[in-house]
């Protein structure tokens, strides 16, 4: 009999890994799928990180557990970097280096929430925030920025959306899964929300900094006053082409990556030791590869707006980071071809998984059930390939 928790099963799968494996799985039986699903640079990681974790096998002594929250030098080194790149001033107790951001992220959550605390999530969201909240018996919040306004939700709605339960918000710039960023002046009009609000806590996710396409990338935490009220939340997966190495890292207040770092002692101890080398030799090595990698995401990123542009009945905003396009689909809704209805993004998803063999994902699972999610992290010849498919199997609606 099975007999799982509620826990389990109020929880809801993570719709990028879903999509994602579904996709596999099309591939397994000999179906040529164009996976535009997950957010995973198609490139592979830098020779000279490669070498680093080489090397760092090749040295002979990185075989024990590491210190739970990462080798030191390794959070010196995120130190160097927060203060360098992001102007945030942090001392290494105040690093924890985690299995992906995503676990920086639920350390952060399970550390801060207790049940039936609120936490603001500016929507359209990452499809995991709202799970690690709800892991940590928290209460979502939503609010909610409309392509207009390039989907980006304003202090304004922050301040209403603020209750005497309000723990933290969250949000990513650029924004996973619109792209949008995050402009200083924007930051700060945040920051002034929460700056007059005692013990409101900021986790900021800026794990898609190097993929900015408007210029400087703005942290909320350098904002005066705030490095105290901000968990800023980081990691190697997206800038440096490192998904599967699972490295990510936070820099907070003493106090949380402290609590952090006693959580992730109960999980899962600490990062994989060779991946926390390559991660030292990525931070302290020049950023030469990560900006070559952008030039060549804001060439596909100009392309695929072109190309959606022509897709009728789809509506899309320009992003300015990250490697995503989440068009409003919902022209398509209600609309039938004699065969299929769609009556949502994920009924538009599954068709186009069905008939056009793209895989991407439903916007229910980033907080807008109009929209669906692309993934530009992919070779120009199957960028133009998926959006062709797509085109030719929605024409049966039109
Ligand atoms: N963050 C990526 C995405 O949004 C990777 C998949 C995941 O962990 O959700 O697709």
């Amino acid at each position: 009999m099975e007999n799982l928790s509620d826990r389990i099963k109020n929880m809801s799968e993570s719709a990028t890994l879903a999509m994602a494996a579904k996709a596999r799985e099309f591939k397994e039986n000999g179906i040529d799928v164009i996976s535009l699903s997950l957010g995973e640079p198609d490139f592979k990681t830098p020779k000279h990180i490669q070498e680093g974790a080489k090397a760092a096998i090749d040295e002979n002594k990185y075989f024990a557990y590491p210190p739970v929250n990462g080798y030191l030098d390794l959070r010196k080194a995120i130190c160097d970097k927060f203060k360098k790149e992001n102007n945030l001033d942090y001392t290494p107790d105040q690093i924890v280096v985690s299995n992906g951001a995503k676990q920086s992220i639920i350390n952060v959550m399970l550390s801060l929430i207790n049940p039936g605390d609120e936490v603001i999530v500016f929507s359209p969201y990452w499809v995991s925030y709202t799970a690690a909240i709800e892991l940590a018996e928290g209460i979502p919040v939503l609010i909610k920025g409309s392509i207009e306004d390039d989907f980006k939700a304003t202090a304004e709605q922050l301040k209403e959306a603020i209750t005497p339960k309000t723990k933290a918000i969250i949000f990513s710039s650029p924004c996973n899964p619109t792209g949008s960023v995050f402009t200083k002046e924007e930051l700060e009009k945040i920051a002034e929300v929460v700056l007059a609000h005692e013990g409101l806590m900021v986790m900021s996710d800026e794990i898609y900094e190097h993929i900015n396409y408007s210029g400087a990338h703005a942290s909320i935490g350098a904002i005066p006053g705030m490095i105290d009220r901000t968990i800023t939340i980081n990691g190697m997966a997206k800038g440096f082409a490192m998904t599967g190495w699972r490295v990510g890292y936070i820099g907070a207040p003493t106090w949380v990556a402290k609590a952090c770092n006693k959580i992730q002692g109960q999980l899962t101890s600490a990062n994989c030791s060779i991946a926390q080398r390559a991660t030292l030799t990525a931070l302290t090595t020049d950023l030469g590869p990560t900006v070559e990698m952008t030039k060549e995401y804001k060439r596909r990123r100009d392309l695929v707006y072109d190309l959606l542009n022509k897709v009728p009945g789809f509506k899309t905003n320009m992003p300015e980071g990250a490697f995503y396009f989440f068009p409003d689909v919902s022209s398509y809704f209600g609309k039938s071809n004699g065969e299929t209805t769609i009556n949502d993004a994920s009924d538009l998803c599954l068709y186009l998984l069905d008939k056009a063999h793209v895989s991407l994902v439903t916007g229910d699972a980033f907080g807008d059930p109009n929209c669906i999610r692309l993934s530009y992290a992919a070779s120009e010849e199957n960028l133009r390939e998926a959006i062709t498919r797509i085109t030719d199997a929605l024409s049966a609606f039109n």
